[in-house]
């Protein structure tokens, strides 16, 4: 991503977001909101910088160690970055008076920069120590409400990925620092992965080795598969919380019988800088960057020919086809580059092209200027180079 001008890195774990990646983010956010937003999630913002009392409270400002970025404010008062917001969100529901259970499940998120001090920030946005989380926070009645709303969060998870195009395991995990009852893991299978999982070869039993003895080679769900070891990068994590977090900071509603009940929580966390990292690592060949279609910053470039060539006229016609393209097709607006470099060869832009990953690539060269026009377009995700005539490559689009 560094070579290729999407991040630049400022000081560990620490990046600067170039265009491109700002780009790709602002998709990756637009179809998270759409999937939270259809199980009923309401977006937020809360304050980054969190007062010390919050975390005292949960018992959280001594638990979370070094990992917890600690400041004073000019009085003296102790503050932190915020990891995560299960002490903020608590609070501020149960700051909301006379929440009824009609009103619930009540899910907030927000896409936020979260803090850590990593002890080791690595593989760029893969481990930050400042990077992008969507968090979302549940409120429910009862257990078994907020069971179903866990199900459908792991459900809009794994529609998630698989607009996306990526392949992602959900897989039994430890609860951690954060605390609670039931927990899974999204996993996108990948040699670099960090996390170490076990995969059932006969049933669906899986498992980060965290919540067994990882020694162990049978399957405890259908007794007779044996588990196989491969590797995850962790891009999602659900917790069924309970009411850890709402008894500490009463976050309560109005029951049927108007009497006062402390609501069942859970949290849900994705990396959103985290997936974009992922997903390049995983689909990324040696010639260059690949996006899910989805997530790629622009979607098609078009490449005039070298000033001074015998086609000059082509870049006429290269201008023409970004504006029309743009005119035809709203989900092309805005979404094709035109690469003017015309001092730079053709092959030359071609290979940059190729290494930025444009699901297309439009050549208008001789071609184009023929009674009958052709336009050679590369296709990044079959690999296919095709010459086609100008409606041929509006079909295509
Ligand atoms: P890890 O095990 O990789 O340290 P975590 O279990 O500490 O992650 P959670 O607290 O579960 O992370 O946070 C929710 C999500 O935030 C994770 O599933 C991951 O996708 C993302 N995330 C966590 N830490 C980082 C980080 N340092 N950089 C980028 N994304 C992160
Ligand atoms: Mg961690
Ligand atoms: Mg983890
Ligand atoms: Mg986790």
């Amino acid at each position: 991503m560094q070579k290729a001008g999407l991040i630049h890195p400022s000081n560990p774990g620490c990046y600067y977001y170039l265009p491109a990646t700002v780009r790709s983010m602002e998709k990756l956010t637009r179809i998270i909101d759409q999937e939270m937003q259809g199980i009923g999630g309401q977006k937020l913002d809360m304050p980054s910088l969190c007062s010390a009392e919050l975390w005292k409270t949960s018992e959280r400002w001594d638990l979370m160690g070094k990992e917890l970025l600690r400041l004073k404010d000019r009085h003296g008062g102790d503050y932190c970055l915020a990891p995560t917001h299960e002490e903020a969100v608590t609070t501020l529901v149960a700051h909301q008076m006379n929440v009824s259970y009609k009103q619930l499940p009540l899910l907030l998120y927000q896409i936020t920069r979260k803090f850590r001090d990593e002890p080791k920030p690595k593989f760029g946005l893969l481990r930050g120590r400042e990077f992008y989380m969507k968090d979302m926070y549940s409120f429910d009645v009862s257990e078994e409400a907020a069971y179903q709303t866990y199900e459908s969060v792991c459900e809009a998870y794994t529609r998630l990925f698989s607009r996306l195009g990526l392949r992602c395991v959900q897989v039994q995990a430890d609860t951690g620092n954060i605390g609670g009852k039931l927990s899974h893991e999204f996993q996108l299978p990948a040699d670099i992965g960090e996390d170490r999982l076990l995969l059932c070869g006969n049933c669906s039993f899986s498992a980060n080795v965290e919540t067994m003895s990882s020694d162990r080679t049978d399957c405890p769900q259908c007794k007779t598969g044996t588990l196989v070891e491969s590797k995850g990068i962790e891009v999602g994590h659900t917790f069924y919380l309970g009411k850890k977090y709402s008894h500490v900071f009463n976050a309560a509603f109005t029951n049927a019988q108007n009497k006062p009940s402390v609501a069942e929580m859970g949290c849900y966390g994705l990396g959103v800088t985290r997936i974009l990292a992922a997903a390049i690592e995983v689909m990324s060949t040696e010639e260059g960057i690949r996006w899910p279609g989805l997530l790629a910053p622009y979607q098609v470039c078009v490449l005039p020919p070298k000033k001074g060539s015998k086609v000059d006229e082509a870049a006429v016609v290269a201008e023409e086809l970004v504006h029309t393209l743009g005119e035809t097709f709203s989900g092309l607006r805005g979404e094709v580059v035109l690469d003017d470099r015309t001092q730079t060869t053709i092959g030359k832009r071609l290979k940059d092209a190729n290494r930025l990953g444009y699901p297309y690539v439009i050549v208008v060269g001789q071609g184009a200027l023929e009674e009958t026009p052709r336009f050679e377009v590369i296709c990044q995700q079959t690999g296919e180079t095709m010459f086609l005539s100008r409606d041929g490559l509006f079909d295509l689009l």
